[in-house]
């Protein structure tokens, strides 16, 4: 168990574990002191061609090494960096770290190696006034132009008051790219779509899983089959890129490509990895084939 494994009652990082372990408190000024302390990385997960598997994207997701108890997922300490608001300063780094990351990558492999860059953004950061200007500052201060970088939200963020729409129709207007995260597990993802800035969906995980078992019996697989089907056509109609979250195997990738995914995240494609892991592939790609579209 958690307890057994980690002296506070912390469990090593493991792909998948989600709940919060360390009592809320006590996280919170273990979270002061590590963000003191320079304990947080951002690793990056390309997203996909599914066609040709060629790297078009990547999401920044934030590590916590801690000095005795190895790497932390995010899942175990983000719920409560938002409820302490140190989601704003540990927000600002992955923000600033990413813009940092991106913009090199841009110098070194030129505009058609990474069309983007993305990172995951809480309701508690866009509820900062100053968030907006931190977003401009992080862009000017890196160079990286506005329209390669993406903030993913998620419904329950966008749903959470008018400051957060204002932030996000100013951050529209300066031509960053707004995902919609885990879209389809929220409460009103179709009217959101309406009202909301977006270029992009990413579809939930839970739609992906299972996708591609098909027996002929009407079941669990068509319902997926039918969400993924019905998010792409939408997609379509209101002219916005699609991400395909968490495909674990290639039955997956076949399948959303017969929907008419065409772009995807996913252990099976490509696992989070550092800053230098994600150079190697753009290395190895620019090696292996000229630029295509
Ligand atoms: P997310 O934004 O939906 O990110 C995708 C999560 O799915 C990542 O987990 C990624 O490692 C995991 N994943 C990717 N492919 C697969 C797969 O094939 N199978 C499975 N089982 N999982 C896959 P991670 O890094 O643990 O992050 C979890 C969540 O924590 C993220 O979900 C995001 O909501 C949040 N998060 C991560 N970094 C940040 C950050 O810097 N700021 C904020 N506010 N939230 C963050
Ligand atoms: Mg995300
Ligand atoms: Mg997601
Ligand atoms: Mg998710």
């Amino acid at each position: 168990t958690a307890k057994q494994q980690g002296k506070a009652g912390f469990v090593r990082y493991a792909e998948g574990m989600g709940e919060p372990v360390l009592a809320h408190m006590q996280l919170g000024g273990e979270l002061r002191r590590a963000l003191d302390n320079d304990e947080f990385r951002v690793v990056y997960q390309p997203i996909m061609r599914l066609g040709d598997n060629r790297l078009v994207g990547v999401e920044a997701l934030v590590r916590w090494h801690h000095p005795a108890r190895g790497v932390v997922g995010p899942a175990e300490f983000i719920p409560a960096a938002e409820r302490t608001g140190l989601i704003v300063p540990l927000g600002r780094f992955v923000l600033r770290e990413t813009c940092r990351q991106a913009a090199a990558w841009l110098a070194e492999f030129g505009p058609d190696a990474l069309r983007e860059a993305g990172l995951n953004v809480s309701a508690r950061q866009l509820h900062d006034p100053d968030f907006v200007a931190e977003v401009a500052g992080a862009l000017a201060d890196s160079g990286l132009p506005c329209e390669r970088l993406v903030l993913e939200v998620t419904e329950s963020a966008v749903l959470r008051g008018q400051q957060v729409s204002r932030a996000l129709y100013e951050l529209d207007r300066m031509g960053i790219r707004l995902a919609l995260d885990d879209f389809g597990t929220g409460e009103s993802s179709l009217s959101l779509l309406r009202a909301f800035p977006a270029a992009i969906v990413k579809l939930d995980k839970s739609f992906v899983d299972g996708i591609e078992i098909d027996d002929g019996h009407p079941g669990a697989a068509d319902a997926r089959q039918a969400v993924a089907r019905a998010v792409i056509q939408l997609a379509h109609a209101l002219k916005l890129d699609t991400v395909a979250e968490g495909i674990e195997s290639p039955e997956q990738v076949a399948t959303l490509r017969e929907l008419g995914y065409t772009l995807g995240q996913g252990y099976h494609l490509a696992q989070p990895m550092t800053a230098d892991g994600v150079s190697r592939l753009l290395a190895r790609q620019a090696a292996a084939a000229p630029v295509g579209p």
